[in-house]
């Protein structure tokens, strides 16, 4: 599969910029629910400066993106040399060739349907790029991260739900309905019977994502008053609560037979795991990789499965990728 070609949009060379030599810098934009950040990124994606806020998500996509567009116009004026064209992590399910967004959830009230690269395009006056986030941060460990180096990377994000993506040369795979990556909701027997967010039940984000490890353990009969995913796994690490023990276990295994499943079919050079439950230590570690180890077929029986180490940086640098890559093709 060849990717897509690229699209650039209004690109207006502005005064000083050499069109034949110009330094490739870009602005990656990490555009979540809740917080907005922005770094400059040169080409080697190094992260020169950077600046964040909240995002205005209640007031709607109009002040979200002029939000977005006055902190990258601080950084353009700070940056050492021209800035010449702007990537965007976004929330939501994003259609990568055109900057839309295809649908979103209420964390960004009448986001789906909004045209992120053409409204920012407009505000900056420079090309941008927009890609879904878990996207943008499967790319960024793939080219800077765990998976530097490597052809194809597998990335699973564990957190207040499971994502991820599968990277094939720095291009992630997107799907028909830019769907790709959903990994959360594929059927595990330890979820059989428990509702999933999605609607639909038994799919593995109902026991692997934080909140829901959390659920695990009260109905396993834990302790009523642990309030978190975080107080399971600390009481599960310190030795002193079996069932915390046991829904850690379950919860990372149920993970680990997903992306072991994943492997099989897509056969990865190694499988990244971010998000906050890849901080939760040996035990989630060491169930998560039995899981994967009792599903992988016997030629995959060395796969690597690793943390990720770019954090949150992953999302801003692989969204600079993608800019870098299209100012590449265009002046190919
Ligand atoms: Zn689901």
């Amino acid at each position: 599969m060849s990717p897509a070609p690229p699209v650039i949009w209004g690109h207006h060379p502005r005064a000083g910029e050499d069109a034949r030599h110009p330094e490739p810098l870009v602005v990656g934009i990490d555009l979540g629910g809740t917080k907005t950040a922005v770094a400059l990124v040169d080409a080697d994606g190094s992260v020169l400066d950077r600046v964040s806020t909240a995002t205005p998500a209640q007031d709607g996509p109009e002040a979200v993106l002029a939000t977005a567009a006055r902190l990258t116009e601080g950084l353009v004026a700070g940056a050492p040399q021209p800035v010449l064209a702007v990537g965007v992590g976004s929330a939501g399910v994003i259609d990568p060739r055109t900057g839309v967004v295809l649908s979103a959830t209420d964390a960004l009230p009448g986001w789906t349907g909004t045209r992120v690269a053409d409204l920012l395009a407009g505000r900056l006056r420079l090309p941008v790029t927009v890609d879904n986030d878990v996207h943008a941060h499967a790319v960024g460990e793939a080219w800077l991260g765990a998976g530097a180096g490597r052809s194809s990377v597998l990335v699973a994000a564990a957190g207040t739900g499971i994502g991820g993506a599968f990277v094939q040369d720095g291009v992630p795979l997107v799907g028909s309905h830019c769907a790709a990556g959903h990994l959360g909701h594929i059927a595990v027997p330890e979820a059989l019977g428990v509702e999933c967010p999605c609607g639909r039940s038994g799919h593995v984000e109902a026991v692997a994502s934080g909140p829901a490890l959390h659920r695990l353990y009260l109905r396993l009969g834990g302790d009523g008053s642990v309030a978190d995913a975080r107080q399971v796994v600390s009481r599960a690490v310190t030795g002193t609560d079996a069932l915390a023990v046991q829904a850690v276990r379950t919860s990372a295994t149920a993970l680990g037979r997903v992306l072991g499943g994943l492997a099989n079919v897509l056969d990865p050079d190694v499988v990244v795991v971010g998000g906050g439950l890849a901080g939760a230590g040996t035990l989630w570690w060491d169930a998560l990789r039995e899981g994967v180890r009792g599903e992988t077929i016997p030629l995959l029986a060395e796969l690597a499965v690793v943390p990720a180490v770019l954090g949150a940086d992953a999302a801003l640098i692989g969204a600079a990728r993608r800019a870098l890559s299209e100012l590449a093709g265009s002046s190919a």
